[in-house]
């Protein structure tokens, strides 16, 4: 993949925001368990960087898919996880359905103001009882009129909380799981609609998880997201560039990581030379900086294969498979050479081991991502 100028400018301008309207604020915003999720979205919506491959005539920029990648990398400069995973819910998790398959009308409506800033979104798939098996969801969305009624209950849903919309997977009909679903636009104001519980967790403590009902909420049927029956296909291709985008977020937060390591270790003296000193210190941070190039090289590939339209599926799936092995390995590495103080709640390092570990989980726990190369090595047993 190569970077061309356009790409540059991406980094500089996003470097620069952080440095100056996000980073400053992120500790006030984990202790809150909240960050300003309309106020953030507003200043990148004007930045034009919240619709990057997004069609132009909805706001967005038109690009190719390496600049949202460049992006989720960049946004790993972010001194925290959820700052950046909110952020990537409203450019590559909540929105690509709608923009590739939506009508004119609901693009307008709702993808319009998600580019520019003037609207937060949410991405509904899991929930209480089925998260891993997106097949076995079990909200219904039922005609009535010209209306769909939902019912149900979405759970882990970022950004929920302050969402102006979601985009739901609901079941939309009987029969057979991978047929009978659907996407839908649901304003998050619509009567019926409940914050259940706002989720307390060990990371990603800024961003806002919750669980959410739905009791008899109706919604236009307008706001079905392309073919009924076709929910289940629209969101695993959604998957794609969820899991290609949480590889590529992962790179910089670990090569900082790494950075912030050295540093301290070449600080801390201990039996008479620097940590950083012993060998088996400075060759272990160099084999997972070696590991980490080499996600790199994977997700720009995954990339490649994407913007050639090519089915990414497996690719995607190593790629995010390696982050979230490497965003458990690099942190634990790390806090190690910390001592006690990687032990401390206030450590960047530390934070960064309680924030990753959510990706062998999210958007596909790493056993699903296994499952998946599998399918393509086609080495899986038949199912009975
Ligand atoms: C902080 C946070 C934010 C999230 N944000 C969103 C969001 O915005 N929208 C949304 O829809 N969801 C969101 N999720 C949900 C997330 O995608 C699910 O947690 C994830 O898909 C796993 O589902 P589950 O929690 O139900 O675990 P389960 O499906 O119950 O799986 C439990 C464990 O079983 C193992 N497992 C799974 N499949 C296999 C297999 N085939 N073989 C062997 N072992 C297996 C894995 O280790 C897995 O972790 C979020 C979750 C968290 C924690």
């Amino acid at each position: 993949m190569q970077l061309t100028h356009e790409h540059e400018e991406i980094q500089r301008t996003l470097k620069r925001f952080i440095a100056e309207q996000i980073n400053p604020h992120v500790d006030e915003w984990e202790a809150a368990e909240m960050f300003p999720a309309h106020q953030v979205f507003k200043q990148l919506g004007d930045l034009g960087l919240l619709g990057l491959t997004k069609p132009t005539e909805y706001g967005g920029m038109g690009l190719d898919y390496s600049y949202s990648v460049v992006m989720a990398e960049a946004l790993g400069d972010i001194a925290c996880g959820a700052v950046p995973m909110a952020i990537g819910v409203q450019t590559d998790m909540a929105t690509p359905a709608l923009a590739r398959f939506g009508s004119d009308a609901l693009k307008r409506e709702f993808l319009a103001p998600a580019i520019a800033g003037d609207a937060v979104s949410c991405i509904g798939v899991s929930e209480p009882g089925a998260g891993s098996d997106v097949a076995q969801v079990k909200t219904t969305a039922k005609k009535v009129g010209g209306d769909y009624v939902i019912n149900g209950a979405k759970m882990w849903i970022t950004n929920s909380l302050q969402a102006d919309w979601m985009c739901l997977l609901a079941n939309t009909s009987e029969g057979a799981a991978h047929k009978n679903k659907s996407l839908i636009v649901v304003p998050m104001k619509t009567p019926g609609i409940s914050v259940a519980k706002k989720i307390r967790k060990i990371g990603m403590m800024a961003s806002d998880t919750g669980l959410i009902h739905f009791d008899d909420v109706r919604v236009p049927q307008a706001n079905l997201i392309g073919q009924e029956g076709m929910g289940f296909t629209y969101q695993m291709m959604q998957f794609q560039e969820e899991r290609l985008w949480a590889a590529a977020n992962a790179i910089q937060g670990l090569l900082n990581c790494i950075d912030h390591t050295v540093a301290y270790a070449r600080e801390r003296q201990i039996f008479g030379q620097a940590v950083l000193d012993n060998q088996t210190v400075h060759f272990k941070l160099a084999e997972l900086k070696t590991e980490i190039e080499a996600l790199r090289g994977l997700t720009y590939m995954a990339t490649e294969h994407y913007i050639a339209g090519k089915d990414v599926t497996e690719w995607a799936s190593m790629a995010k498979l390696k982050a979230g092995r490497l965003l458990r390995t690099v942190p634990d590495a790390c806090l190690q050479y910390w001592g006690g103080m990687g032990f401390t709640w206030d450590n960047p390092v530390s934070r960064m081991y309680r924030d990753g570990r959510l990706a062998s989980i999210g958007g596909g726990a790493d056993e699903v991502m296994l499952g998946i190369i599998c399918k393509f090595m086609h080495t899986l047993p038949a199912r009975r």
